[in-house]
C-alpha cells in the first residue's frame, strides 16, 4: 500500500532535491528548558537514540556551564557515534579551550549581533564584539577544528550587518554560518527572504537555521529555510527548549520524509525517544502534538473510524508504524454504529444483534457525556453487559 503521499500541489511549486543535515540540540538548547537538567546517564541514552535515528550532528552541551557538563560531553565523545559531536562556546578563548578539551568535532561559537543584545547584554559596540568574535573564531580554527559561527538574535539584526559579519566569518574560516531566530519571530515568508539574501552572500560555508517556537512557526520556518537553501537544520526532540522551545525533530523529519522524499533517517525510534525526553525533561508531550502525541493516530468519530477500517489512508497522512506508534480507536460521544461494529469484529465479536449494538452505542455515548473514562479495553465489559440484558 502506497501510504506516503506528498502534497498534491508539490509538483506545481519550484523545488530542487534538498541538501540538508540535522543538528539536534536537545542535549544543549533542550536542556535549557526552564527547570530541566539531564543526568550524564540520560544524556548518553538520548545521544545513542539520536545516533540510531541518524542525525548527522548532536550538540551535546555547553562545557563551561559546569565540570560535570564538561565530563558528560567527553563521555558522549567517547561513545564514538556516527554522529559528529558539537558543543557551544561563547566568543571567549576559555570556552574554545574547554570545547577542545572535550574532544568534540565541531565548536559552535556565537555572538549576539542585534543592537538590543549589544546594548543590554554586552554593553559594548558592534565593532568591538565583532572583533572579539572573529578573534575567537581564528583561535578555534588555528586548532584545526570545524567551526560554526552563529549570530544570536540574528532576526533582529539588519541584513546588511548579518551579511557583513558572515562574510568576515567565512574569510576567517567558518565552516558553518548560523542564523539564530533566538526569540522566534520569523515567519515562513521572512525566513525565505533572509535565507535567500544570506545565501547570495556567503560563498562556501554551509548555512544553518536555528528556530524558536514563540509564534508556533519553528518547524514551518525550518522547512522553509531548507527549501531556500539552508543546509543544517537545528531541532530538539518534542520541540523542547528555552521558553516555547525549538523546531521539533520529529516534525522536521516527517516533513522531510513526506514532502521531500528524504528517507535516510530511521523514524521508528521516534516515539520511544519522545517518551524518554518527556520523562527526563519533565515536559509533558501534548496529546495533540504532531507525530508523537498520544492522539496522533487515535480516532473516535464514527465517520473516520468506519473509513479507516476500510483504508487507513483516508484519515492518516502516514502509517503509525513509520514513527513507532500504534493506531487506536477511542470510544466516545462521536462513536458510530458502523465503526463500533468494525471494532467489535476486530476483537472477535461477531454475534451481536442490531439491538445489542444500538444499546452499546447509547451506553458509550452516555458514559462519555458523563466524562467517564472509556477505552477500547472496556469493550469486553460492555459487551457482557448488553448480552446479559
Ligand atoms: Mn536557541
Amino acid at each position: 500500500m502506497n501510504y506516503i503521499s506528498k502534497n498534491i500541489y508539490y509538483d506545481f511549486i519550484e523545488h530542487k532535491p534538498l541538501d540538508i543535515e540535522i543538528c539536534d540540540v536537545t542535549l544543549r538548547d533542550g536542556e535549557q528548558t526552564p527547570g530541566t537538567a539531564f543526568t550524564t546517564d540520560e544524556k548518553i541514552k538520548l545521544a545513542l537514540k539520536l545516533d540510531e535515528i541518524g542525525v548527522e550532528t548532536i550538540e551535546a552541551g555547553f562545557p563551561v556551564v559546569s565540570n560535570n557538563e564538561k565530563e558528560t560531553i567527553k563521555t558522549i565523545v567517547d561513545l564514538d557515534l556516527n554522529a559528529r559531536i558539537c558543543c557551544l562556546s561563547r566568543s571567549k578563548k576559555e570556552d574554545v579551550d574547554a570545547a577542545l578539551e572535550c574532544g568534540v568535532d565541531i565548536i559552535s561559537i556565537f555572538i549576539a549581533t542585534s543592537d538590543i543584545h549589544l546594548k543590554y547584554k554586552y554593553h559594548s559596540s558592534y565593532e568591538e564584539m565583532k572583533q572579539t568574535a572573529l578573534e575567537t573564531l581564528e583561535y578555534a580554527k588555528s586548532h584545526g577544528i570545524i567551526v560554526r559561527f552563529a549570530a544570536e538574535d540574528a532576526t533582529r539584526t539588519s541584513v546588511t550587518r548579518l551579511k557583513e559579519i558572515f562574510l568576515e566569518a567565512e574569510s576567517y574560516g567558518a565552516d558553518y554560518i548560523s542564523i539564530a531566530d533566538t526569540i522566534g519571530i520569523l515567519t515562513p515568508a521572512t525566513t525565505k527572504y533572509l535565507v535567500t539574501e544570506i545565501k547570495k552572500t556567503i560563498k562556501k560555508s554551509h548555512l544553518c537555521i536555528h528556530c524558536h517556537d514563540d509564534l508556533g512557526m519553528a518547524t514551518a520556518n525550518t522547512i522553509t529555510a531548507a527549501e531556500a537553501g539552508a543546509k543544517q537544520l537545528h531541532t530538539t526532540v518534542n520541540g523542547i527548549g528555552e521558553r516555547c522551545g525549538n523546531a521539533s525533530l520529529e516534525e522536521v523529519l516527517l516533513a522531510l520524509r513526506i514532502e521531500h522524499n528524504i528517507d535516510r533517517y530511521r523514524l521508528p525510534p521516534l516515539r520511544n525517544l519522545s517518551r524518554l525526553v518527556e520523562a527526563y525533561s519533565g515536559v509533558k508531550v501534548a496529546k495533540n502534538k504532531s507525530v508523537v502525541g498520544e492522539n496522533a493516530f487515535a480516532h473516535e468519530s464514527g465517520i473516520h473510524v468506519a473509513a479507516i477500517l476500510e483504508d487507513p489512508r483516508t484519515y492518516e497522512a502516514y502509517p503509525p508504524e513509520l514513527v513507532g506508534a500504534k493506531r487506536c480507536f477511542i470510544l466516545g460521544k462521536h462513536t458510530g454504529r458502523k465503526a463500533l461494529l468494525g471494532i467489535l469484529r476486530h476483537r472477535g465479536y461477531h454475534d451481536l444483534t442490531h439491538e445489542q449494538l444500538c444499546e452499546l452505542v447509547d451506553i458509550i455515548k452516555e458514559c462519555r457525556e458523563r466524562k467517564q473514562e472509556l477505552t477500547v479495553n472496556h469493550v469486553d465489559e460492555l459487551v457482557k453487559k448488553v448480552k446479559e440484558v
